[in-house]
């Protein structure tokens, strides 16, 4: 069996909660290993829908062992949260904790991360990033900074007070001289930090150490990713992007794994492409077939599953999945919601891009320029309604959508090795297991 890692290919939302869903079957151990509960997977097992924002989705499934690692930021309070709503839907055999750990080095979102991150897009104005409003950004730059609290810290009093004291010092002066708002109270920030760590105990574990057993084991393990490959720190349209490495290196750092270690990388894409937030997004279709738009949000239901956010919908953007393909090293594509364009006439796979009328290589790294491109587009016949129960193969599909997924491989370099024609689990044709060996 391999080890996998699961990354969104666009700008997040594509899907990996299915994917990761589907995929957890078979590992024994599922690691988050970035990003924090800004995450948002939407799940529907037995027809019941349920959202998760911190805990991984492979939670569902009884027998595995669910890992929150150093790299991602982790919010107790959230964690608590959906612990009881798991507790409550009956998903724990036993004790929550024998199936569910956090990394002893993952950082700990406080209350002031959450309020800055808040007054800071407050004070952006046109300017804001559009995050999430959950400190994930603050308590990554704590980290960075050196002054982050660790969840290891939470069990060592008189270390965690030191570090709150200094951490709250600095963050007291700029709320003061920047934000003009009052300061945080020491005491209660701490006592609070205290109170989390007594109960959290049982969950904290060294994530590294508990994986390396697993990789001598041999143990199958599933990475999975948060957000997109287009809101990598690094990698993305930068500054729209989140504060983390979403793209599939970031397992390596983010878990305390070897490069080695990870066997395939498959990269969740839609049929079409959606964007939450402000930032370039060259294939959106809002202002040129805004009815369009309109349909493909309806039947996708593009609302983001954290904020409720309208999605900003557009066709399939190839460069920018190219993209993806190269900086993850994808070894297959998941297609998801093929089902939402189906019954159109005709759809548009984006091929390019022009700027000041010459064609422009690969997705540009100006903001401004990615701004600015327009799309080539290839018009391509649309398919009929699937009945899913009657696909078992590739050649089964109706052949528009045979010729649409030849046509992104093509272009990518990269095989679709699942296609999801709906949200539920038996909605899904796999064309290559990525556990087993071809
Ligand atoms: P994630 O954060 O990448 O997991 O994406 P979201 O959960 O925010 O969005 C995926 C949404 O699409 C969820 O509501 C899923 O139930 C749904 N979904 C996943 N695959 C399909 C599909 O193939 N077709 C349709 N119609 N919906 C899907």
């Amino acid at each position: 069996m391999k080890n996998v890692t699961v990354v969104g290919a666009q700008w997040g939302d594509e899907g990996k909660g299915k994917v990761v869903d589907l995929y957890s079957l078979q590992a024994k151990y599922i690691v988050r290993y970035q990003g924090g509960n800004n995450a948002g997977h939407t799940l529907v097992v037995n027809g019941k829908k349920t959202v998760l924002h911190l805990i991984p989705s492979g939670i569902l499934h009884p027998g595995k062992v669910c890992l929150i690692a150093n790299g991602v930021v982790f919010d107790p309070n959230v964690f608590f949260e959906e612990v009881e709503e798991l507790s409550a839907a009956g998903v724990f055999t036993g004790a929550p904790y024998e199936s569910l750990r956090v990394s002893e080095r993952a950082h700990v979102i406080l209350p002031y991360h959450r309020l800055l991150d808040r007054l800071r897009e407050e004070r952006a104005g046109d300017a804001k990033i559009g995050t999430t409003v959950r400190g994930i950004g603050p308590a990554y730059e704590d980290k960075v900074a050196r002054r982050g609290i660790q969840v290891v810290d939470l069990l060592h009093p008189s270390l965690l007070r030191t570090k709150i004291e200094r951490a709250i010092e600095e963050k007291n002066i700029l709320l003061k001289h920047l934000f003009d708002a009052p300061p945080i109270e020491f005491s209660e920030t701490y006592e609070a930090c205290v109170k989390l760590g007594e109960r959290l105990k049982p969950y904290i574990t060294d994530v590294r150490e508990l994986l390396a057993d697993a990789i001598r084991k041999k143990s199958p393990i599933l990475f999975e990713g948060a957000q997109g490959t287009l809101l990598d720190v690094d990698h993305g349209t930068y500054p729209f992007v989140t504060s983390s490495n979403t793209v599939a290196g970031g397992a390596s750092p983010g878990a305390g794994v070897g490069l080695g270690v990870i066997d395939e990388v498959i990269g969740i894409t839609k049929a079409y492409t959606t964007r939450v937030g402000t930032g370039p997004f060259p294939t959106e279709i809002e202002v040129t077939e805004p009815e369009m738009a309109a349909q493909i949000r309806k039947i996708g239901a593009e609302y983001g599953a954290t904020t409720g956010r309208p999605r900003r919908v557009g066709w399939l953007d190839l460069p920018a999945l190219k993209y993806a393909v190269e900086v993850n090293g994808l070894t297959g594509i998941a297609l998801m919601k093929s089902d939402v364009l189906q019954g159109l006439e005709t759809v548009k796979l984006c091929t390019g891009y022009r700027l000041n009328g010459k064609t422009v290589q690969g997705l540009p790294s100006c903001v401004d320029d990615l701004k600015e491109v327009t799309p080539v587009y290839e018009s391509l016949p649309g398919w009929s309604p699937i009945d899913t129960g009657r696909i078992k193969t590739r050649s089964d599909l109706p052949k528009e959508l045979q010729g649409y997924i030849a046509a992104i491989e093509k272009f990518v370099g990269a095989p679709v090795v699942l296609l999801s024609t709906g949200p539920g689990r038996e909605e899904t044709l796999i064309l290559r297991d990525p556990f087993t060996k071809n």
